[in-house]
């Protein structure tokens, strides 16, 4: 879509917005001529949305004359805040009634200092990349009992860590008959539930909240909630509750083709190798590091392959939950198409002077974490001749086997974007007895799975990724030679989970808790998003992965 053309879609979509909003607004609005000049300030092809427009049945102007209330800037309020903005939702109020400063899992509002929770988170997001063309938000100091003065609400989502506030808000929802959705996480878990109006399980139906007749009777709080009362919110659970409840919100907003909305609660845990429990079958179980066991430790050094989306959340939540030695390896450049899921490095400046996203992540995580993580501008390949002139030129160094023996890495945390940098990764862990963490994701599903030796089989005993690269290898020369654009749809909430949920599995194998040797999956069409699947521990004959020792 041209930039005209975009800009006149949102345009209509934000009067829609502002003529329902009926609250008192700090900020005048943004006039539509500025909104064009920002817009024509960069130099790309791609813009700001279109990874996600790519997506078979996507209506951005939906998202964009929608209004949703945060409750809570804690560490899951700073991924919902990143994650709604990302998506270009029109309008987006945070509450919180807290004046403490924010912590370093506090991500986003960490590097800022209003005199509130909520109006630092608030500053935070105007900081991101030119989100102000398209996103307002706005903040208060206050709690539920400021609901009724923000005007029509589509949705409100409540991660804050007090049963009152989360009694009080679904009270208020259950009574206006808006979407509900509560996150509450602490260090190793987190529990995800949702209260929609109108039959649940059939996003294709809710089209507008309140329009069905059915009842409301799903509105009614979870005891378990209690677990979580005034506990501080871990990094890892947080991305991952956050990510669900977003991927909710746009089911019921924006429902697509194959989407199922998840009808019972989701507990997500670190403290069992199951990992994902739902509903009635949720355990509480209570977190008992083995150290004895673990073998591996937060002291080593790690690669993290990949600056990307998976690579922004994956390094962000190690960072925070105690890896002290972190190197960030990515050639590519930071673009404005990047904005709606690379939510670390798209700044302004990073996108304007298109920096390598390897040094932008580096810098911006540093500067969270108080950790020295360092860049690698370099491209994962399995050996130094694969490099191309382009590459030498402009100082792309190999990430090869060699490499990763002179720096002592001692786990490679891979969150890459091609089944050949993947099978790359794979034989250096396998040549070198180290734990190879793989992610992946598409716009509607991800996986994490772990290659631990002695352990588990190697991503090749897992899913033949040797063959899968020679085959991909072959396509991609085809396509260069047509210089076809191999563009794929992307989106912020699969990367949120899955890059989280892989920070996951590396913790849990360095703290001595429970890696699942499954792989922990996620997908917008089961009624389970999340879940763990097939058997890691499969080992193909005469693969010197040593599965089992
Ligand atoms: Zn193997």
């Amino acid at each position: 879509m041209a930039i005209r053309e975009k800009l006149r879609v949102l345009k209509s979509a934000q009067e829609r917005t502002q003529q329902r909003a009926q609250a008192s607004l700090k900020k005048p609005e943004l006039k539509v001529s500025e909104a064009l000049r920002r817009l024509e300030t960069y130099d790309s092809s791609e813009g700001h949305f279109d990874r996600q427009e790519r997506i078979s049945g996507w209506n951005q102007e939906k998202l964009c004359s929608a209004h949703a209330v945060i409750l809570g800037a804690g560490t899951a309020g700073n991924y919902l805040a990143a994650g709604l903005s990302a998506l270009g939702l029109g309008r987006i109020s945070i509450l919180d009634t807290s004046r403490e400063l924010p912590k370093h899992e506090d991500f986003l509002s960490f590097l800022c200092s209003s005199s509130s929770k909520a109006e630092s988170l608030e500053e935070a997001v105007e900081n991101l990349i030119d989100k102000s063309v398209m996103v307002r938000i706005d903040s208060m100091c206050a709690g539920i009992r400021s609901l009724p003065g923000l005007g029509k609400i589509d949705f409100i989502i409540d991660a804050s860590s007090s049963y009152a506030s989360k009694e009080g808000s679904l009270a208020y929802c259950s009574k206006n008959r808006i979407p509900y959705i509560s996150i509450s996480a602490d260090s190793e878990r987190c529990l995800v539930s949702a209260a929609m109006p109108g039959s649940p399980g059939s996003p294709g139906s809710p089209g507008s909240p309140g329009s069905s007749g059915s009842s409301s009777s799903q509105y009614s709080l979870d005891d378990r909630m209690l677990l979580f009362e005034g506990k501080r919110q871990g990094i890892i659970p947080s991305g991952i509750a956050a990510g669900l409840a977003l991927d909710i919100a746009r089911k019921f907003l924006m429902p697509l083709k194959n989407d199922v909305m998840p009808d019972e609660e989701i507990l997500y845990t670190l403290c069992s190798p199951e990992r994902i429990f739902y509903g009635d079958k949720i355990k509480m179980e209570n977190y008992e590091a083995n150290h004895e066991a673990k073998g591996y430790s937060i002291e080593d050094r790690v690669l993290v392959a990949g600056a990307g989306a998976i690579g922004n959340f994956a390094a962000l939540a190690l960072s925070l939950s105690g890896f002290k030695n972190i190197d960030i390896a990515d050639f590519d450049s930071v673009e404005l198409a990047n904005a709606n899921r690379q939510v670390l490095i798209c700044d302004r400046d990073s996108i304007k002077r298109g920096r390598r996203k390897a040094e932008a992540l580096a810098d911006r995580i540093s500067r969270i974490s108080g950790l020295n993580v360092s860049p690698i501008i370099g491209k994962v390949v399995d050996s130094e001749q694969e490099l191309d002139s382009y590459d030498r030129n402009n100082g792309i160094i190999a990430v090869t086997e060699d490499f990763v023996r002179s720096r002592s890495y001692r786990m490679i945390i891979g969150g890459v974007d091609n089944p050949y940098a993947r099978s790359c990764l794979n034989r250096i862990a396998v040549s070198m007895q180290i734990p190879y963490f793989d992610a992946g994701t598409d716009e509607c599903s991800g996986a994490v799975r772990a290659y631990i030796p002695g352990k588990s089989g190697c991503l090749e005993c897992q899913t033949g990724i040797y063959g899968i690269a020679e085959e991909w290898k072959k396509r991609k020369a085809e396509r260069d030679s047509c210089q076809l654009n191999d563009k794929a749809p992307s989106v912020v909430t699969s990367n949120m989970i899955i890059g989280s949920a892989l920070a996951g599995e590396a913790l849990s194998a360095a703290a001595g808790l429970f890696p699942s040797l499954s792989a922990v999956s996620y997908s917008s069409a089961s009624r389970h998003p999340l879940f763990v699947s097939g058997i890691g521990t499969a080992q193909k004959q005469g693969c010197p992965c040593s599965a089992r020792h």
